[in-house]
């Protein structure tokens, strides 16, 4: 008998694709997503969104709401921290994701980004997955610390099978024995995923790595193996980052890595993205004087 799943691939050709803000990711264009770990200031956010949101990313990352292994550090900035997420959505016209912890954080989270994130360690949060499935939004699905691709794949089917279709899976490594990466990356997941399902794959090569020395390498074997996207971790200042510090890239870094991937997309048929500043023009509801300010500190990094 046929298996039914609403995630799987019932026929070759289906794939589903996510529009988010003016981008789509499922396409022939890949989505990359840049942003620190932890949101920590309005500062530190615009410094992200004026590197990046012209055109090197097609959304921007940062927690408010932290799911950290010590119940003693920095746990985010919580309804403060989505509040500076919206200004960012506002003022650079630039879609935003953040990561859902608890049901009750939902109706703020849908409020204020464009995208909610599951984290790993809710990826089995079963209530959890059964509410985003009502939230109305896209949602980034995390592959459990451990978790198997059949428990990845029914953890989405939650979603789905609770009304939300615009589900999008994110491998970012899984434990093993060896310790000397933060995680393991399976790429083998993202080739079989994107066989089995329909639905977009991102890679997170940041929290599988664990070390910013090898996220641009990992990064190119993600896209040379089919990912739709990828998430990256990156920080103005990367040693100062409250979380993740160890793998976090510079802005920098961040656009140096999107640029070297374009040949490798190109080679497995994909493409990135050009700077889009036309089309921010003519989006961009931000006053003429911050506009131009924007554009020309923007120039200035690139
Ligand atoms: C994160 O994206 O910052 C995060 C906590 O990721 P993960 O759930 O994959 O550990
Ligand atoms: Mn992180």
């Amino acid at each position: 008998m046929k298996d039914a799943r609403l995630v799987l691939k019932q026929e070759s050709s289906k794939s589903t694709k996510i529009h988010i803000g003016g981008s789509t990711i499922g396409g022939n264009e890949l989505f990359i997503v840049g942003g620190p770990c932890s949101i920590e200031s309005l500062e530190q956010m615009e410094q992200v969104a004026i590197a990046l949101s012209h055109g090197p990313v097609q959304a921007i990352r940062g927690g408010a709401f932290k799911p950290r292994t010590s119940p003693y550090s920095f746990q985010g900035m919580g309804i403060e921290g989505l509040q500076i997420l919206s200004d960012i959505n506002r003022r650079f016209n630039v879609p935003t994701i953040t990561e859902v912890m608890t049901e009750s954080q939902i109706p703020d989270i849908v409020q204020h980004a464009d995208v909610l994130q599951i984290g790993s360690r809710n990826m089995q949060n079963f209530d959890l997955l059964k509410a985003v499935g009502s939230a109305g939004k896209p949602v980034i699905l995390k592959r459990g610390l451990a978790a198997t691709l059949e428990e990845f794949i029914l953890a989405a089917e939650y979603i789905m099978a609770h009304g939300n279709p615009n589900v999008i899976l994110c491998e970012r490594g899984i434990r093993s024995f060896d310790t000397f990466t933060r995680n393991v990356l399976d790429l083998g997941a993202v080739v079989a995923l994107k066989q089995l399902t329909h639905l977009p794959v991102l890679v997170d090569p940041s929290h599988a790595a664990g070390k910013s020395e090898l996220i641009a390498d990992l990064s190119k074997a993600a896209v040379a193996c089919g990912a739709d996207g990828l998430m990256i971790e990156c920080h103005p200042e990367p040693e100062k980052s409250v979380s993740d510090a160890r793998q976090a890239l510079s802005l920098e870094q961040m656009i140096d890595l999107i640029e070297n991937l374009r040949l490798i997309a190109l080679a497995v048929g994909r493409n990135i993205p050009s700077p889009k500043e036309t089309r921010a023009l003519s989006q961009l509801t931000i006053g003429q004087n911050e506009f131009a300010n924007q554009f020309h500190v923007a120039e200035l990094i690139a």
